[in-house]
């Protein structure tokens, strides 16, 4: 088995020398355990989070460990009566090659592929999914007929935020970086518009199309794009705070300007929470065989960025955090 482990905290954007792969031998597996071949391993923002030592809804990395992150992989080996060789699954257990798991461990889940490909299991129909599924439907609470924006709009959650607004009868504009993304999101995702927030005017446009303001803000991203959609915000508006990435490479993040901080003005809108989708555990299944259905019937549309290798996830990742990605982030360590 490789694993990349943190092998120092990183101060500002995460370089080389905060990552080390370790290699090591897989232990035979004691009854009720499977042995999982990774294939894919999913890059996310919430990662970089772990690295530093600072309190937040989950419990931060110590040096040496390994670093965490979700993968869909197969099972090749199995002394439990739950999962047999050649079950798909995906398991959250670090960036590794190899997963020993128990087979009750909560981290481990199985895959049915009538409801996406084996990689779409980390993204449109696993974890991102999921979060724009119920960030959207149990905090943002769309009607018909209002206008939603989200930024990371070509994104793993921004896309499919915007998707399923559009599916309910929202007007829906996207904010990206580049013209590539905006064509993207625009012409094959089918919000009604995208801005493009690193060469146009985001005030200026934003207040052009949407000329009603806004009721739904899906906070992805914090920051200049915050402030520039908040004096926009109508009464009675809801701003889902799902991540704010733009701080995340921030030297102390507990003195960052978050979105709490800017949205605190606007104090007539009457919900902007932090949500995590782990809130909604019990409804996994059924969000997953929504989106599926939705993947399926061709109304949710999904892009990946693939990397190879173990060895290049930290360089990848890092991409991650500036928009190289285009499309959700994957790590292939494994032919299929
Ligand atoms: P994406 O696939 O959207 O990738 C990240 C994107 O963020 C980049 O491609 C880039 O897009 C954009 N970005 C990076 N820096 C900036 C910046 N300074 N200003 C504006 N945009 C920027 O990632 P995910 O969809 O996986 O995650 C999106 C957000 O959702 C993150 O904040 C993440 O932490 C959060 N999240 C929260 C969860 C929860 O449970 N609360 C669960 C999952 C995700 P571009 O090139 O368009 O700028």
């Amino acid at each position: 088995n490789r694993k990349m482990v943190m092998a120092q905290r990183p101060v500002g954007e995460p370089t080389d020398d905060c990552f080390r792969l370790v290699e090591e031998d897989v232990p035979e597996l004691a009854p009720g355990q499977i042995l999982i071949k990774v294939i894919w391993l999913s890059l996310d923002p919430y990662m970089r989070g772990r690295m530093n030592d600072v309190k937040s809804y989950a419990k931060p990395l110590e040096i040496g460990d390994v670093m965490t992150g979700e993968s869909a992989g197969i099972v090749v080996e199995s002394r439990s009566d739950r999962f047999k060789a050649g079950d798909y699954v995906t398991a959250h257990m670090g960036w590794q090659t190899m997963i020993v798991a128990d087979d009750d461990e909560p981290r481990l889940m199985k895959v049915d592929l009538k409801n996406g490909s084996l990689s779409a299991h980390l993204g449109v129909v696993g974890m991102p999914g999921r979060t724009a599924y119920f960030g959207l439907s149990e905090v943002g609470k769309p009607q018909a007929g209002e206008t939603l924006v989200v930024a990371a709009a070509s994104g793993a959650v921004g896309s499919v935020v915007g998707q399923i607004a559009k599916i309910k009868g929202l007007k829906v504009i996207g904010i990206a970086g580049g013209a590539d993304k905006c064509r993207y999101v625009k012409d094959e995702l089918g919000f009604d518009e995208c801005i493009d927030y690193k060469n146009e005017d985001l005030q200026a446009r934003l207040r052009e199309l949407c000329p009603d303001g806004i009721d739904i803000y899906f906070e992805n991203v914090g920051g200049d794009v915050t402030r520039a959609v908040a004096p926009l915000l109508n009464e009675g508006a809801r701003v889902p705070i799902c991540g704010y990435i733009s701080n995340y490479n921030d030297t102390d993040i507990t003195k960052a300007e978050t979105p709490f901080h800017i949205l605190k003005t606007a104090l007539h809108i009457p919900e902007h929470r932090f949500f995590v989708v782990t809130e909604w555990q019990d409804q996994w299944q059924q969000a997953t065989e929504q989106l599926g259905e939705w993947v399926n019937a061709g109304k949710i549309k999904y892009r990946e960025s693939i990397g190879e290798g173990l060895e290049n996830a930290p360089e990848l990742f890092r991409g991650l955090l500036k928009g190289r990605n285009f499309g959700k982030q994957l790590v292939k360590i494994a032919d299929e």
